[in-house]
């Protein structure tokens, strides 16, 4: 098995105590500043290669035992996904552990992100269908608005009460959660400033630093003021507005821009890259681009938005298309071009902890390259999710007790929650052929689904990229109903290593969606029983 250590968490043999290496100096991308107290195996004023970067937290380092018998086995800093999530497993494994957190518990993604965009994304579904889409169903209804306030007012109350569950699981584990901002100012301690400004300092075994990421802002001429959001900003709107012009087409983009135009705004989405969510399988985005072009989405890709020009309450954008320019008004700019690490500020650098481009580095461990201190989550680069920023969290947990565990980022599931969904997990066709493996795939596809066609649910597919000897799943990529449900069939499947005839030949239920994850798992050995 690849991954046995994720999937056997129970491993109980401790991390070997062997010193950490100190890696070649060669000139490179990172420096290592003068630490003030930092491990002695830390160089000072240290060039570092990625390689060497690398090679400096690849191997366990050892876990100090402090005399003091009170201090925490952890502090946490950050208390979102990856934070909190860490904190409950160092607890269920008997640590004592601190969790400090500047603002709300659950982070971005209870607070801002995941949540509260998916409770404004089923407003848009359930508008959509009463206004648009139940004459279809026999079902006729009288006039239909939309009252904005309560729909906000419910997003809210969802937030909330997630929050306050995230609190009670705090208390059930007698977590000690500190209010404040948390500083590293040595390797087993983190100041906090409380919200009165009175500074406190506590002290731990080792320290997971998980502190997010937020929004990156463009340096566009006149892209600034209040007409122009970021996804923070989004959630602050009162209304639906009349016009909207999205910059960026990845899932933060495409998710508001879908959600603003079923609610009634005229909306176009601007993309650097040639297909909308960029790193998806081709296939995937066309058929995401044609689904909300049929929702009366403008699409522009390869195009930038080169300068904003505010005039009487809108913005004029200019929008460069190859060598082609056009003015586009929009009442309000969405901005979602990505999110960068926060690591500045929090005492990495006086520590020496190593970083590359404001990312903190880790190992398979999630330990940087200080001994005792690690780093999880948005932090730490790679995908940005909820749910790959909580396994990093159980993985540095289980280290902190003792166990061995490391994180494998071979099936972590990627999903946009657009009608139609997507959902992807492992490499796409194009990655796996530049990989040099050779493929099969297979495809099926909702509109000749008997339970897809009763949700009125026509558009999408699923398809299976498969090794073409053995037909070890490599990856799946599904656009449909309630696909990022149907993923983790193949998750879990990918994670046992198994081939497509293993999910083919599993009876699922009829009839169900999943029917289709199975005849596209079939016709990836030419055994798809209802392909036409
Ligand atoms: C609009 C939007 C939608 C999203 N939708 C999804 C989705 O559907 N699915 C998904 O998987 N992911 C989604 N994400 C991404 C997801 O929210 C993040 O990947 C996830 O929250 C990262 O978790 P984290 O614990 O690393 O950091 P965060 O959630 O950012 O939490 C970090 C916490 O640390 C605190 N903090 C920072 N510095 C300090 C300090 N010095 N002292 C004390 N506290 C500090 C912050 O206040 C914050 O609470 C979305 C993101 C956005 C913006």
């Amino acid at each position: 098995m690849a991954d046995s250590a994720r999937k056997s968490p129970g491993d109980r043999d401790p991390a070997p105590r062997e010193k950490m290496k100190t890696p070649e100096s060669s000139a490179g991308t990172t420096t290592l500043k003068s630490p003030a107290k930092v491990h002695p195996s830390v160089m000072s004023g240290l060039k570092l290669h990625s390689q060497d970067l690398a090679k400096l937290v690849e191997r366990p380092q050892p876990m100090e035992t402090k005399s003091d018998p009170d201090a925490a086995d952890a502090i946490i800093i950050g208390g979102g996904p990856g934070g909190y999530v860490a904190a409950i497993r160092v607890a269920q494994l008997g640590g004592k552990v601190i969790l400090v957190e500047k603002d709300e518990l659950g982070g971005v993604c209870l607070n801002r992100g995941c949540i509260p965009t998916k409770v404004m994304l089923s407003t848009a579904d359930v508008y959509d269908t009463v206004a648009r889409r139940c004459g279809e169903f026999g079902v006729s209804t009288g006039e239909v608005s939309l009252d904005y306030a309560k729909a906000i007012e419910r997003r809210d109350r969802v937030v909330k009460q997630l929050v306050s569950g995230v609190g009670f699981l705090m208390k059930k584990h007698s977590i000690q959660v500190l209010k404040g901002i948390g500083k590293l100012i040595s390797r087993t301690e983190v100041e906090v400033t409380l919200a009165d400004g009175k500074k406190q300092t506590v002290s731990g075994r080792n320290i997971i630093i998980a502190t997010g990421s937020e929004a990156v802002e463009l340096p566009i001429p006149g892209l600034e003021g209040e007409n122009v959001w970021d996804s923070d900003g989004a959630l602050n709107a009162t209304q639906v507005p009349k016009t909207l012009l999205v910059i960026g087409g990845g899932a933060i983009g495409v998710e508001w821009g879908y959600m603003f135009a079923k609610l009634g705004a005229q909306v176009t989405i601007v993309e650097l890259m040639s297909q909308l969510l960029p790193l998806t399988d081709s296939e995937v985005a066309a058929e995401l681009k044609k689904c909300l072009e049929k929702d009366g989405i403008k699409i522009l890709t390869e195009s930038r938005v080169t300068k904003v020009e505010h005039k009487k309450g809108s913005e004029i954008a200019t929008v460069l298309t190859g060598e082609s320019e056009q003015k586009i008004e929009a009442e309000k700019i969405l901005v979602a071009v990505g999110r960068r690490p926060i690591s500045e500020g929090i005492g990495v650098e006086e520590l020496g902890i190593a970083t590359d481009r404001g990312r903190i580095v880790v190992n398979e461990r999630m330990q940087t390259n200080v001994p005792g201190v690690y780093a999880i989550g948005d932090v730490v680069g790679g995908l940005l999710l909820a749910h790959k920023a909580s396994e990093e969290g159980v993985v540095a947990a289980e280290n902190i007790m003792g166990r061995d565990s490391k994180m494998s980022y071979k099936s972590i599931p990627s999903a946009v929650y657009t009608t139609p969904e997507v959902a992807t997990v492992g490499l796409t066709e194009e990655a796996a052929k530049d990989k040099g493996i050779e493929c099969k795939v297979g495809r099926f596809y909702f509109r000749a689904n008997g339970k897809a066609l009763g949700l009125g649910e026509r558009d999408g597919f699923v398809k299976f990229v498969a090794d073409a000897k053995y037909g070890e799943i490599v990856g799946c990529h599904m656009i449909g109903p309630h696909v990022t449900d149907l993923i983790h069939e193949v998750v879990i499947g990918m994670d046992s290593e198994a081939t497509v005839e293993v999910i083919g030949r599993a009876v699922h239920a009829h009839p169900t969606l999943s029917e289709v994850v199975k005849e596209a798992a079939l016709d990836a050995d030419g055994a798809s029983i209802h392909m036409g």
